[in-house]
């Protein structure tokens, strides 16, 4: 699995998918830039959620707010308060560290010595197992997850009361090291707010302190009136957004997983009081089925359903996919209920109720949101397509086995050799398919190198231009998962092509 991981991360520069930011400067941690596939492959997942979510849904709309708001916002939202993570440093190594990650990371080897024990027992399965073993291995299991439970719910305790102290009295009975060095000597614990901020206007006195946005959600609230009255919507109604959003993450690993700029995909759906808990199922199951949709399997979905609730839900969810490094969040599915309106209202002083026609009443809707990365989308379609398959011969291939919907690149065309006129012919199809697909001209090196690296790249469609061709207008199109090829005639092509991709 580590090694499946390091292949992502070096596939996905090697073939132009995503690069490290400013990297000749050594990098920007957990900032990245999407290379020329890879900022394909992303538009074609938008595109896929924004036709999902607006074009085929009457009453959902879209909306691009700026990334930049008021900075009364962000105290509307609770973010200038409450988004927080608990920071520990090492007064050795001067290392800091995610107090909660450091006592999860520890919980989750008692997991492991838990999960180790049974697996010794159960190869042991059969043997003679005396009573006394079978007693000693349950016990020690029994105690490695009590010990893993009791330590996770004292921290979420600790931290929910806001008592830091006791969270640095765990980190110090567990004897928790610095991963790096081993030290054990560690500051106490503070939060750390997660906003970037920044300054509008130039002179020291009048200039306002700003953030940018950690959500895209709030440009959608304040503008619920606007968008409500502009377009004549009726609840229940949704307004979609797909924007940038900015986190100052202490612990930034796991590549395009955890950034501090990256991509959101949202849709807050506004509904009558009493009415949110059907349309959290509703948003929960439709979400789920537009992942299933992508076909990169059923079992590596799973949801999550928090006990824990932040301050402005009364029901959440997460739709949990199985990335490299085990199942994590990719989605949430949220019940805002009336908080973010409510403190709108409160701190502007603006009316953010809706006017009801049909019963003649004010009342201030409910809210379920559903909140996608569109980075982590990539990197769940992305490490789930690439593969290392021995082929009939013996020999092996790296493909990228993307939905063909989201591949950057549609169809390569090949000219079998650099003369003879194919060449022409094979930008010609070019000519013809490039107003209805991405397509790449390719007539380096042999043939079947040509293939392996369009495989590598993703492109589902390989169209070869051969002697034939000159004769009778047919060409040889290969599949990208198959390697079979058909002759089929240039004029089908667009057909063929389009049945395939088309979303
Ligand atoms: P996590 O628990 O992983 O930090 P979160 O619960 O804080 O995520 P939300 O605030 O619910 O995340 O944001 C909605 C979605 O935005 C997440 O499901 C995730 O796909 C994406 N997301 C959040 N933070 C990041 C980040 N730092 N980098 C990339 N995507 C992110």
């Amino acid at each position: 699995q580590e090694d499946l991981f390091k292949n992502v991360v070096s596939h996905a520069k090697e073939y132009g998918y995503i690069f490290p930011s400013s990297e000749i400067y050594d990098g920007l941690s957990a900032v990245y830039d999407y290379a020329q596939n890879g900022v394909e492959l992303k538009k074609n997942i938008r595109e896929y959620w924004w036709k999902a979510m607006v074009q085929m849904h009457e009453n959902i709309v879209g909306l691009d707010a700026a990334i930049l708001m008021h900075p009364t916002t962000w105290k509307a939202s609770g973010h200038v308060d409450a988004f927080n993570d608990p920071l520990i440093d090492n007064k050795d190594s001067k290392k800091r560290y995610r107090a909660d990650v450091l006592i999860e990371d520890y919980a989750e080897k008692l997991n492991q010595k838990a999960e180790k024990e049974i697996e010794k027992a159960s190869a042991r399965f059969g043997e003679a197992f005396n009573r006394e073993e079978f007693v000693t291995t349950n016990t020690r299991v029994v105690e490695y997850l009590s010990k893993k439970n009791g330590i996770l719910a004292r921290m979420a305790k600790s931290l929910g009361d806001e008592n830091l102290d006791d969270v640095k009295a765990l980190i110090e009975e567990l004897e928790i090291a610095d991963p790096e060095t081993g030290s054990k000597n560690w500051t106490e614990v503070r939060q750390f707010n997660l906003m970037f901020g920044t300054k509008l206007g130039a002179s020291a006195d009048s200039a306002m302190d700003l953030y940018l946005r950690p959500e895209t959600a709030q440009g959608i609230f304040v503008n619920f009136l606007n968008v409500q009255k502009s377009g004549r919507m009726k609840i229940p109604f949704g307004i979609a957004q797909t924007g940038k959003a900015f986190r100052n993450e202490i612990v930034a690993r796991q590549f395009i997983f955890r950034m501090r700029e990256f991509e959101q995909m949202e849709m807050q759906f506004f509904v009558k009081p009493g009415e949110e808990m059907k349309w959290y199922e509703y948003w929960k199951n439709t979400r789920l089925n537009w992942h299933l949709s992508l076909g990169l399997g059923a079992t590596n979905y799973r949801f999550h359903n928090h006990e824990k609730l932040a301050h402005y839900a009364n029901a959440a969810a997460d739709i949990e996919f199985n990335f490299p490094f085990g199942f994590k969040e990719l989605e949430g599915i949220h019940s805002r209920t009336d908080f973010d309106l409510k403190a709108h209202e409160q701190y502007s002083g603006k009316k953010m109720q809706y006017f009801d026609t049909e019963t003649n009443a004010n009342y201030t809707p409910y809210v379920v949101e559903t909140s996608v990365g569109l980075d982590r989308m990539f990197l769940a379609v992305f490490s789930n397509s690439l593969k290392e398959e021995t082929l009939e011969d013996g020999s092996s291939r790296t493909v990228l086995k993307l939905p063909s919907v989201l591949a950057p690149t549609k169809a390569a065309v090949l000219p079998l050799v650099k003369k003879d006129g194919l060449p022409e012919v094979a930008r010609t199809i070019i000519e013809e398919l490039k107003w209805d697909f991405n397509v790449t001209y390719d007539e380096k090196d042999a043939v079947g190198r040509r293939y392996r690296r369009q495989d590598a790249l993703g492109t589902p469609f390989c169209i070869t231009v051969d002697h034939q061709t000159l004769e009778d207008n047919t060409v040889t199109i290969r599949h990208r998962d198959t390697m079979k090829q058909d002759r089929v005639a240039i004029a089908d092509l667009k057909s063929i092509i389009e049945n395939e991709v088309s979303m």
